[in-house]
């Protein structure tokens, strides 16, 4: 068998059907994959049998196979999904009052080793395929109303280093002849590849963009999170003030406070100083604990204190952990912690 016929857009549709076959075969079979969200080759009833059976015989559909399904208290499900490959990836839902949200992954472990994440204990053992995103996606929202639903990819792996498959992943989510989701329902997140951040930003689709902050001074940057030796704090801003907002846009900044490392009422006012003059918003996080990680959460007060002071200058939400008994929270996506 072949490639998997999910991530493929319109024209690799095209090739694999031959040119033997016009062009509104290619979108019939678009549209059930990503639209109509079949599950299996012989649904599309629009295709001649025969069509159905030479392409189910040349190419599997390509989901990934759920390995493991954990279900929190809070209603959050955290998804260890197998690969064609065998190696296992995860994918979070986690349902709210007025939306649901999908947090993906866009690589298998990751390479940027920032210190309070436990994902970054796996290393990267690869990217994913465009296939691949799509199919957590397409896996993940079955059932769930398509307008209730946002996705982040804020899962393992570092987007903008797997950034092709991530655009094409992305551009069939938004397409409305595809998945027809809207570009202000998808975030990727970034830990701070400065030259895939203005790459990004001449994609004419594309979904918003978070950065993770996580510091307030280059210096302690460099510690918690290294990549910054190789991409600085000052650049890592400067390409911020260059990206290309739509008029809808915001940025949004993530930081995870450590305690009595980062979350001082003077890092908060650091913060502000740093972000000045940015159309942004601001997300914090208090540390989610693990195995192997050697920060501490601070306590709810100076949480509090710190949303405060940023607040004066900035919008400044508090993000609540979900999903943190099944190990589904921020930074503890790692399999083989049950
Ligand atoms: N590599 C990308 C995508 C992962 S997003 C990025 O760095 O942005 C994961 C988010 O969770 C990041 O904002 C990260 O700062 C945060 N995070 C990582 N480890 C965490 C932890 N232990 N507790 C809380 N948040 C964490």
């Amino acid at each position: 068998m072949s490639q998997p016929l999910l991530g493929m857009d319109l024209a690799d549709l095209q090739e694999a059907l031959g040119p033997e076959h016009p062009a509104y075969r290619s979108r019939q079979i678009y549209g059930a994959l990503y639209h109509g969200q079949t599950t299996d080759l012989v649904q599309i009833t629009a295709l001649p049998a025969s069509l159905r059976k030479d392409l189910a015989a040349r190419h599997p559909l390509g989901f990934p196979e759920v390995a493991q399904l954990y279900r929190s208290a809070d209603g959050t499900r955290r998804y260890l999904l197998r690969l064609e490959d065998g190696r296992t990836v995860e994918a979070v839902l986690m349902p709210e009052d007025e939306r649901d949200t999908l947090c993906i992954s866009s690589q298998v472990g990751c390479p940027v080793d920032c210190k309070f994440c436990m994902t970054a204990l796996l290393g990267l053992e690869r990217s994913l395929t465009a296939g691949e995103i799509v199919g957590q996606v397409l896996l993940l929202s079955r059932g769930l109303a398509p307008r209730r639903l946002n996705i982040v990819m804020m899962g393992q792996g570092e987007p903008l280093l797997n950034l092709p498959n991530v655009l094409k992943a992305t551009r069939i989510l938004l397409d409305p002849e595809g998945f027809g989701l809207s570009p202000r329902r998808i975030t990727i997140s970034t830990a701070g590849i400065v030259p895939k951040i203005a790459e990004l930003g001449r994609e004419a689709i594309r979904p918003k963009l978070a950065i993770s902050l996580n510091a307030s001074t280059e210096e302690q940057r460099r510690e918690l999170m290294p990549i910054t030796r190789k991409y600085h704090l000052k650049d890592l801003l400067e390409a911020c003030h260059a990206y290309p907002l739509r008029p809808w846009e915001k940025l949004t900044f993530e930081y995870v406070l450590l305690k009595g490392v980062n979350d001082a009422d003077a890092d908060a006012r650091r913060v502000v100083k740093l972000l000045a003059n940015l159309n942004c918003k601001v997300n914090l996080i208090a540390l989610n604990p693990g195995p192997g990680i050697p920060y501490e959460t601070p306590a709810p007060e100076r949480v509090a204190a710190f949303q405060q002071i940023v607040r004066r200058s900035l919008p400044c939400f508090i993000r609540k952990p979900r999903g943190l008994d099944i190990y589904a929270a921020c930074g503890q996506l790692k399999r083989a912690v049950s």
